[in-house]
C-alpha cells in the first residue's frame, strides 16, 4: 500500500533567514499526501486522554506518567520541557506508538493504539511517524544514503525509488555531497541532519524528537532548528521536540512543561502558520 514516493514538487523557498550551508531545499513530497487529511489546521493529529504509565521493575512500580492529557494538532510544532527523570521520553515513546499506556488512551490520528496488536503498532509507526534522537542513532557500517534509505526497506519500496527518495532527502537537508559517506567520518551537525532526513524520508505526519540537539553546538542547533521549521511551515509535519534547550523551545508554537508524570502548564508562544489555507 505504497504512496508515491519522490514527486519531487517544487517546495516553497525559506524567507532567508535560514543559514547558507542547510538550505531549505526542495523536500521532495507530493502535494497531495493521498491517505491522509494533512495539513488541516484545527485536526487533532494526536490525542492523549488521561494516559499513565507504570514501569514494574521486580516487585516494585514506577508511576512515570500519572494522567497526560493533551491535543497536538496536524501541523503544531510542540516542545515538551521537564527536569530529568520528569516523564518526557515516556510520554513521547507513547506519542509515538512505541510503546502503550498502562491506563486511559493516546489516538494517532484517530486510532486508539492500545487496541493494536505489536504488528500493527510496527505499521504505525512506520507509515506515520518520524523518530530524531540526542544521538542520532545512525547505523554506522552503512553510509548516509543508506542510513536514510532505512525506514524505506520496511516499507518493502524498491531499491531504486529508495536510493532515489534517500538522495533527494539528503540533497534538502544539504548533504547531497556526503551521501556516500559514513556516520563517523561526518560532523556532528551533518549525522544529525542525516537522522532527520531519515525521520522525513517516509513523509510522516509526525516526527517525534527526543533532545534532537542535546549533541549539537549552538550552531548547528540554529541550523537544525531553521529545517525542522521550514518542513513545519512548508509540509505542516507536526513536530513533538523534548528539548532542555530554550532556544530550540522558544521557536515552537506551543510549550508543554511536565513534571512528575503530569503536565505542569502550557503555553502557547505562535499561532500555526496558515499553510493550509
Ligand atoms: P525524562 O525523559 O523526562 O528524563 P523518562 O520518561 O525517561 O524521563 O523517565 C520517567 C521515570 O520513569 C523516571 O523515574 C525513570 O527512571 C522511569 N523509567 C523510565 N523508563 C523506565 C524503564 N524502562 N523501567 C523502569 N523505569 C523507567
Ligand atoms: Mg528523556
Amino acid at each position: 500500500m505504497g504512496r508515491p514516493l519522490a514527486d519531487n514538487n517544487e517546495s516553497p523557498h525559506s524567507d532567508g533567514e535560514g543559514d547558507s550551508n542547510l538550505q531549505p531545499a526542495p523536500i521532495m513530497y507530493s502535494e497531495s499526501r493521498g491517505d491522509t487529511k494533512m495539513n488541516r489546521v484545527g485536526v487533532v493529529s494526536v490525542e492523549a486522554d488521561q494516559v499513565t504509565k507504570v514501569y514494574s521493575v521486580g516487585h516494585v512500580n514506577y508511576p512515570a506518567l500519572r494522567g497526560v492529557s493533551l491535543k497536538i494538532e496536524r501541523g503544531e510544532l510542540t516542545s515538551i520541557i521537564g527536569p530529568s527523570g520528569s516523564g518526557k521520553s515516556t510520554l513521547l515513546n507513547i506519542i509515538g506508538a512505541l510503546d502503550r499506556p498502562t491506563s486511559g488512551h493516546v489516538r494517532i490520528d484517530g486510532v486508539d493504539i492500545r487496541k493494536l496488536s505489536d504488528n500493527q503498532l510496527a505499521k504505525i509507526r512506520n507509515r506515520k511517524i518520524g523518530f530524531i534522537y540526542q544521538s542520532f542513532n545512525l547505523i554506522n557500517r552503512l553510509t548516509a544514503v543508506e542510513n536514510v534509505e532505512m525506514p524505506l526497506i520496511a516499507r518493502k519500496i524498491p531499491r531504486n525509488l529508495r536510493r532515489d527518495g534517500a538522495t533527494k532527502l539528503l540533497s534538502a537537508v544539504g548533504l547531497a555531497q556526503k551521501a556516500h559517506k559514513r556516520p563517523t567520518e561526518l560532523s556532528g551537525g551533518e549525522q544529525q541532519r542525516v537522522a532527520v532526513a531519515r525521520a522525513l524520508v517516509t513523509k510522516p505526519a509526525i516526527v517525534i524528537a527526543d533532545e534532537p540537539t542535546g549533541n549539537l553546538d549552538s550552531k548547528t542547533t540554529r541550523e537544525l532548528l531553521n529545517y525542522i521549521t521550514e518542513v513545519n511551515r512548508t509540509m505542516g509535519t507536526t513536530f513533538v521536540i523534548v528539548t532542555h534547550n530554550p532556544e530550540v523551545s522558544e521557536r515552537t508554537h506551543r510549550v508543554i512543561s511536565i513534571r512528575d508524570g503530569m503536565i505542569e502548564k502550557e503555553q502557547r508562544l505562535q499561532r500555526i502558520d496558515s499553510f493550509a489555507k
